[in-house]
């Protein structure tokens, strides 16, 4: 039986609103909640339905077996947790970085005698708990068991390996696909607005498309994983026609083209390696061996 499960204690330090909620669920819960962050002011709704307001963030650590972080980077535990006592206790770190900047903070962890979990969350404030909520977690596998109870409070959670840069991996694989395709929707309504229209306008379009990408993703999945990109039905060379279209539209309607000028680029280098007759999904081998990073490292 967990710890969580005999004394029902978790503390929480950081409450933006992802901390904040996470703290609530853990009341609704019936743990016995303390919680710690650098600002003051974020806690009173908390303390006010009877979570304990640690003086300090190692007072937080001290408090429970189990600390759950949500802050804004990796980095801001080093800072929060400067000096803490940290041996024997374990840390669930759910705030989202970068998979080397997990794998480090496990380290550093482990130095000081303390579990590591790494973890992404990958719902809202709002969907934590609910059952559509997922959290990706990896690192110490033995922790997790220790602790999986409290942590599946807050959501499912899906155990990616030891590696504690693996939650994080599969946390940005997700916000490459989300970000990607956001800033995509975001285009389209830019566009739109320049041609007197309004996002509730093409909203049913927005969806649909939105909808029909999971279709395309399953398609595409298992031919990529074969080595397959043969272009039957979607050569790259119309999956360029229409990029260019696309990036044509924007710039007649006078809307930053930034984004698509770099989707052309990486199709007009489709072209140039001769890939015009095979399927779009040839761009992998391009993304693979990148021409350059303007954002760089
Ligand atoms: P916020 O940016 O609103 O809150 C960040 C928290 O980090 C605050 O408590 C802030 O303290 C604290 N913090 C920042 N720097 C430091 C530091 N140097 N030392 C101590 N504390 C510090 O973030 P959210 O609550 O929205 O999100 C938290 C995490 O959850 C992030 O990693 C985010 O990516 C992730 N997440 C958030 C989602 C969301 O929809 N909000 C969805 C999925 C994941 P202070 O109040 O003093 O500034």
């Amino acid at each position: 039986m967990s710890e969580n499960t005999v004394s029902g204690t978790v503390s929480v330090i950081g409450l933006g609103p992802m901390g904040r909620a996470m703290a609530a669920a853990y009341l609704d819960a019936g743990y016995r909640v303390t919680v710690w962050n650098r600002s003051a002011g974020k806690d009173e709704d908390l303390v006010a339905r009877g979570a304990h307001r640690a003086a300090t963030a190692a007072g937080a650590v001290a408090a429970s077996g189990l600390t759950v972080l949500s802050l804004i980077d990796v980095d801001a535990m080093y800072t929060a947790l400067d000096g803490a006592a940290l041996d024997g206790r374990v840390l669930a770190n759910l705030s989202s970085d970068v998979p080397e900047k997990a794998r480090a903070a496990a380290a550093w962890a482990a130095e000081r005698g303390a579990g590591y979990l790494t973890g992404g969350v990958t719902v809202p404030p709002s969907g934590l708990g609910k059952p559509e909520s997922q959290i990706f977690v990896s690192g110490d596998r033995g922790a997790y068991e220790q602790h999986r109870a409290a942590l599946d409070v807050l959501g499912g959670t899906d155990h990616k390996g030891d590696d504690p840069g693996l939650a994080q991996l599969h946390y940005q694989l997700g916000m490459i696909m989300f970000w990607t395709a956001l800033t995509g929707w975001e285009q389209a309504v830019a566009v739109a607005q320049a041609n007197g229209l309004t996002a509730a306008d093409i909203l049913p379009q927005a969806v649909e498309t939105s909808d029909s990408l999971s279709g395309f993703v399953r398609f595409y999945t298992e031919r990529v994983d074969a080595g397959e990109h043969g272009g039957q039905v979607d050569r790259l060379a119309m999956c360029a026609a229409s990029i260019e279209h696309v990036r044509h539209t924007a710039a007649d309607a006078g809307v930053d083209t930034g984004i698509l000028d770099a989707h052309v680029a990486l199709y007009r280098r489709g072209l140039a390696a001769g890939f015009g007759d095979d399927s779009g999904t040839r761009v992998l081998q391009l993304l693979r061996e990148p021409a350059g990073s303007a954002a760089g490292a």
